[in-house]
């Protein structure tokens, strides 16, 4: 570490959800001689960090957050978070904090991260949307009446592009003349892989000024993660440039998933079989393998939001072509969940009324417990409108308390036929028993999928595992994976 680590003793994060919380966790994981709290001012978010069942479902988060935030005294059987700290350090005091109390831990703090939530300002409209920075400003300004002069605040959500002139504004309002330092350092981490990402990201982005209190500030927030990431993989660019490149690396990703859904329409309507063009296109390095999946479409609550963002900047910077461009990336999106009803009403000789549909996964991707833009919403809101008997669902991460929230206030809003009960299961095999069609539309490991040819995957149905409990969808049941090129057949 250089020696800027040793200037830096407390850092802050506002905001301890799905960014906030775990990458103070692996911050503190790494840096065990600072001291890291994370604020937000929901109490059952901050009282869910403190305890044994974490807010957020995440794969290998428990074990780096129990390392940092109980302490280790090495009496804990080795595991594989632990087996790193293992040669490093022997034993270690806590040093991951959680709390309500904002004003006094952002007193304290040297760098203050700023990870609260940036919705879309009028989502729904056709044209892009502006990002709502209330609740983003809202925290910039608790910050700015408490912080102490030369603090480093450093904008961890995503952001429209020149956000951090917001923030310089706020603070030179409320404390005029104060030194203050803004720097980008927007989260690369996908939800479901959130921990791996954190401990081996592609690269660390830092935006910021060019001067040299700038320099001073990025060089300590680089030595906080010096700890873990060579230093090769850290990169300094522009402010302006970093806040965008967040941006456009949502917008392009959602962009490749929305082109391969163009193209597996068109192989619907050929014989082509879209996995074979995206296992082929995939080979060329120009391209790259990944995030060629043609399927449902994206969710999560960033893709969208972050598209909408994009077009909207650039229809403000009159550039109309542009934001048309960004906006058709969600409207194919949109187009291929109403798709995929089709097909199923399709299967379904062209009726749901009085059918049981059973739906496998809920949360908008593997590995999460996240439900926010789900593609699976989507497909429930207009599998309702059609009213079948039932629609029953499964996830085995989701909270039926969520799922059941969400779609009253849905239900509520849209008027939708009390003819339809939506029921949501502790167990596939109560959901699936029944149904006239299960629709596989999370891509959980345990929902396998039929195979490849027709032929195979009439003998063989998808096989959900529950806890090693192995049954097998009925005979008579049809089902429809949400995914690759197996939706099979034409649709109208
Ligand atoms: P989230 O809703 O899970 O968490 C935000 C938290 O901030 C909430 O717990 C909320 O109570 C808290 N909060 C809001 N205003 C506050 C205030 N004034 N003081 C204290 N706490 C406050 O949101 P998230 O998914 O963690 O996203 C946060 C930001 O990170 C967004 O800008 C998002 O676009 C960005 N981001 C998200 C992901 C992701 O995968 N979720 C990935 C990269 C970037």
């Amino acid at each position: 570490p250089s020696d800027f680590t040793a200037e830096t003793r407390n850092v802050v994060f506002v905001g301890a959800g799905y960014v906030g919380g775990p990458t103070a966790a692996v911050i503190a994981y790494f840096n065990p001689h600072i001291t890291v709290t994370v604020v937000d001012k929901s109490e059952d978010r901050i009282a869910g960090w403190q305890s044994k069942h974490l807010p957020i479902h995440e794969p290998g988060l428990y074990d780096v957050v129990r390392v940092a935030r109980d302490g280790w005294d090495g009496v804990h059987p080795w595991d594989s978070a632990e087996a790193q700290l293992k040669d490093s350090t022997p034993t270690r005091l806590p040093n991951l904090f959680f709390s309500t109390d904002c004003d006094t831990h952002i007193a304290a703090a040297d760098i203050v991260f700023l990870a609260v939530n940036t919705p879309t300002k009028n989502a729904g409209v056709g044209a892009g949307a502006a990002t709502d920075l209330s609740m983003f400003e809202s925290a910039a300004r608790s910050v700015a009446m408490v912080a102490k002069p030369g603090i480093i605040i450093v904008e961890k959500s995503t952001v429209p592009c020149r956000t951090a002139d917001v923030i310089r504004d706020v603070f030179r309002s409320y404390r005029p003349g104060m030194p203050v330092e803004v720097l980008s350092n927007p989260e690369f981490l996908a939800e479901g892989t959130a921990i791996k990402d954190l401990m081996q990201p592609s690269r660390i982005l830092i935006g910021a000024a060019q001067t040299p209190a700038a320099h001073v500030a990025s060089e300590r927030l680089a030595s906080l993660y010096a700890s873990w990431v060579p230093r090769s993989s850290i990169l300094t660019v522009g402010l302006w440039s970093s806040e965008l490149s967040k941006l456009v690396a949502n917008a392009m990703l959602a962009q490749r998933i929305s082109s391969m859904n163009t193209v597996s329409a068109i192989c619907e309507k050929t014989g082509a079989d879209v996995d074979d063009v995206a296992f082929a296109i995939g080979q060329d390095p120009r391209l790259g393998s990944r995030f060629l999946k043609a399927g449902l479409g994206f969710g999560g609550s960033c893709f969208k939001k972050d598209i909408l963002s994009l077009s909207y900047l650039a229809e403000s910077l009159d550039l109309p072509e542009v934001a048309a461009y960004w906006r058709s990336v969600v409207g194919i999106n949109e187009w291929q969940c109403r798709r995929y009803v089709k097909l199923v009403i399709k299967k379904l000789n062209g009726s749901l009324r009085g059918k049981k549909i059973a739906l496998l996964g809920y949360a908008f991707k593997k590995d999460t417990a996240d439900t926010r833009e789900s593609q699976a919403a989507e497909v429930v809101k207009h599998l309702w409108g059609e009213e079948p008997r039932e629609i029953a669902i499964f996830d085995p991460q989701c909270r039926k308390e969520d799922i059941d929230a969400e779609l009253r206030g849905f239900a509520q809003k849209s008027n939708l036929s009390e003819r339809t009960a939506v029921n949501v299961y502790a167990d596939a095999y109560s959901a699936t028993s029944d149904a006239a069609a299960v629709l596989i539309l999370t891509e959980w490991d345990q929902f396998s999928y039929p195979p490849k040819s027709e032929e195979a995957a009439r003998a063989s149905k998808p096989v959900p595992d529950m806890g090693g409990l192995r049954y097998e969808i009925s005979e008579s049941t049809t089902t429809i994976p949400g995914f690759g090129g197996q939706w099979g057949g034409e649709v109208a």
